[in-house]
């Protein structure tokens, strides 16, 4: 596609075409989805939510001046204009109108290069992410904090999904992390049976610290952490302090996280952290703790087929 044929671009669009070149950026997993679900229009604003009738009104609740739309929420709203002007030059000069993000999504991989690609579905999941704190949490983050944490989740990094499993007859938990590189390939895997105080949310932290250590003990300086417990994710983003049990375990994860040149810790569902789960499940049946840096063990090789 030329760039003179930028209107016309979504007209004549091929599906197919874009998502190939999606798949391909060397961003998380999760970001590659969300832009994925941005450009099928499928992601829960205002407007969707109205068009599903699980709301009755459209408006953007940041702004309050349109419709949110896809396009609204994450590129045209006034609240996200100091963003992407903060973005890298290209992303800035982008003096198209668009109707759709996914027109967006389109324009810059068929005119512009990888990186840039990379810096706006990086971007564009941060100024989602923005939004959900502003709306649910009543929290605004600097405009220049989200380019400056969407930039460093473009450049080289590793995801570690951590899960914990419980056994309350024997006060056992078992811990199951999975390290992955950009493409979704594993590069190590640990299983950690522990003595513990049955508590779920105790466990999670206890899982959480650990696979914090096992990243750095792998040389891994940028981390990507996803865990399915949500108050876990919420109290490693929060600054507040809490000085019981699970509170200590969280302080001393940040502290280790300090450490890193880069770190995100995220929420994702159960089901996309089946990986995690399975093999903590497994590690209660260990008597050690084992870990795999080739190859996966018998208990996730069905997710892998
Ligand atoms: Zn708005």
């Amino acid at each position: 596609m030329s760039q003179n044929s930028v209107g016309q671009s979504s007209a004549h669009s091929n599906h197919k075409e874009i998502w190939p070149k999606i798949w391909k950026l060397q961003v998380p997993s999760a970001v590659r989805i969300f832009l994925w679900r941005a450009s099928h229009d499928s992601l829960p604003t205002n407007l969707n939510l109205c068009k599903r009738k699980i709301r009755i009104i459209s408006v953007c609740p940041i702004c309050k001046l349109e419709s949110e739309s896809v396009l609204h929420a994450l590129w045209s709203c006034p609240s996200v204009q100091d963003v992407w002007a903060a973005c890298s030059r290209s992303l800035q000069k982008m003096k198209v109108s668009f109707t759709s993000f996914k027109e967006v999504v389109e324009h810059v991989l068929s005119n512009f290069n990888e990186e840039d690609a990379e810096e706006l579905a990086c971007t564009a999941y941060k100024v989602w992410r923005k939004r959900n704190t502003l709306v649910f949490e009543e929290k605004f983050e600097d405009p220049l904090r989200v380019v400056l944490s969407a930039s460093h989740l473009s450049k080289e990094f590793k995801e570690a999904n951590w899960d914990a499993s419980v056994d309350r007859l024997s006060s056992r938990v078992g811990v199951g992390v999975v390290v992955r590189n950009w493409e979704g390939r594993v590069i190590a895997i640990l299983r950690a049976p522990r003595k513990l105080f049955p508590n779920a949310k105790l466990a999670e932290s206890v899982a959480a610290l650990r696979a914090v250590l096992f990243c750095k003990n792998l040389g891994i300086t940028r981390l990507l952490l996803e865990g399915d417990t949500l108050s876990v994710v919420k109290d490693l983003n929060s600054e507040t302090l809490d000085w019981r049990s699970t509170g200590l375990i969280i302080q001393d994860i940040k502290e280790e996280l300090k450490s890193l040149s880069l770190e995100s810790v995220h929420f994702i569902s159960r089901l996309s952290n089946c990986i995690a789960h399975c093999l903590a499940k497994d590690a209660l049946k260990l008597s050690e703790e084992s870990i795999s840096m080739e190859g996966v063990p018998p208990c996730i090789q069905h997710l892998f087929n």
